[in-house]
């Protein structure tokens, strides 16, 4: 099973039930960003540029909740900012789960362990670690030591308390895929549950385009990250990586995938900023759709990004005979769980950081240095 059977379930049920009803333009997935703070600056991250003037705004759990109602996606990714400094972030996930959503809660995995009480085991939810390598690539992106074996501690914390846990790798132009198969083999010795991949994509909030690919660089990209890293219980679905490959084409769906934060619904996506809407609908009644999307708006030229074409075989107009086949054999054929090694040692592998050595971090720092005495959040 690549996903959990009830998720599964779920998806498929709200789907059938939106075309039943006729409605045009609905949500897969609901891109929450309760604050836009974190404790790193990831190189290709653009939320910590966009957002510098409003990151140290955030959201409480209530207005949280009545964006996740009104616009009903059932899956819910919370994602930052780093949520997991979110003030709130327990009562938010138990809230959002006792309405019958999903969550894949995206972090950087630095206070898993500190906050790891806050939540309960569920096949609803997946922690999602953000990682871009091994130890010393990894660091590099984030430009912060100590960070990759902090997440690996908070991996093993999370499954040691049977939490599904699954990872999430950009792809840049420069990624030695051969790392990545290495660092997802250790990842499976972890008992990881799957993995996520996305390519890079040089928005104009992050102001470097070195480390961005073109269409035919991800294309090329892709194409030998499938074979190397196909074995391994990728959570992408078929269609879009045969995308990717530039094995078919997809249309832009970018309302399968709104974005909501302190400033409201983002408008088109969540890649280009045009508008902040209050509301749902009105971001989906007033979002121009058709000047959007490859040959519709330079910024759009080289976008593959998940959010907006992920869904696309379940929203989009172009669906093909055989896609639900496709998708259910998909499904059926994953496996979850990695493939724990009761006789693994306990080294963290390294590509050269620390002299592979293994001197852990210091633990992160008390909840109470996160949030000042104002009740602002502080930037680390
Ligand atoms: S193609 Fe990409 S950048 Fe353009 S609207 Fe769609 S998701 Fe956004």
């Amino acid at each position: 099973m690549r996903y959990p059977l009830k998720m599964t379930a779920n998806l498929a049920k709200y789907v059938a039930s939106q075309r039943f009803r006729g409605t045009k333009k609905f949500p897969m997935v609901m891109m929450l960003e309760p604050l836009h703070a974190c404790n790193l600056t990831c190189t290709g991250c653009g939320r910590i540029r966009e957002y510098k003037s409003t990151i140290n705004e955030i959201m409480t759990v209530e207005e949280c909740l009545t964006a996740s109602d009104e616009c009903g996606a059932p899956i819910v990714s919370i994602c930052g900012g780093e949520p997991m400094i979110y003030p709130e972030i327990g009562r938010l996930s138990r809230e959002i789960l006792d309405r019958g959503r999903h969550i894949i809660l995206c972090t950087n995995g630095m206070f898993i362990r500190k906050r790891l009480h806050e939540f309960k085991p569920t096949s609803s939810f997946f922690f999602n670690v953000h990682l871009d390598g091994l130890e010393r690539t990894h660091d590099l992106c984030v430009e912060r030591d100590g960070v990759f074996r902090e997440a690996i501690e908070g991996i093993k914390a999370a499954k040691a308390a049977g939490f599904l846990v699954c990872s999430n790798t950009t792809i840049y132009k420069e990624t030695d895929l051969k790392e990545i198969a290495d660092l997802y083999s250790y990842l499976d010795s972890l008992g990881v549950d799957g993995y996520m991949l996305a390519p890079a994509y040089g928005y104009s909030a992050v102001q470097t385009s070195d480390i961005f690919m073109t269409r035919k660089d991800i294309r090329e990209k892709f194409r030998a990250a499938v074979s190397l890293l196909d074995q391994f219980n990728l959570m992408v679905s078929p269609i879009y990586l045969d995308f990717l490959r530039g094995e078919r084409e997809l249309e832009c769906t970018a309302w399968g995938t709104p974005t909501f934060n302190p400033r409201g619904w983002k408008g088109p996506c969540y890649v280009i900023t045009d508008n902040h809407y209050d509301s749902y609908q009105k971001m989906i009644d007033e979002t121009p759709w058709e000047k959007y999307g490859p040959g519709n708006d330079p910024r759009c030229a080289d976008c593959m990004m998940h959010v907006g074409f992920e869904t696309t075989p379940v929203l989009g107009a172009k669906r093909q005979l055989g896609d639900t086949w496709k998708m259910l054999k998909w499904q059926f054929g994953g496996h979850m769980g990695g493939n724990p090694d009761p006789n693994a040692s306990n080294d963290t592998p390294t590509n050269g950081h620390s002299g592979g050595s293994s001197t852990l971090m210091p633990p992160p720092p008390a909840n109470n240095d996160l949030v000042s005495s104002d009740g602002r959040l502080r930037v680390l």
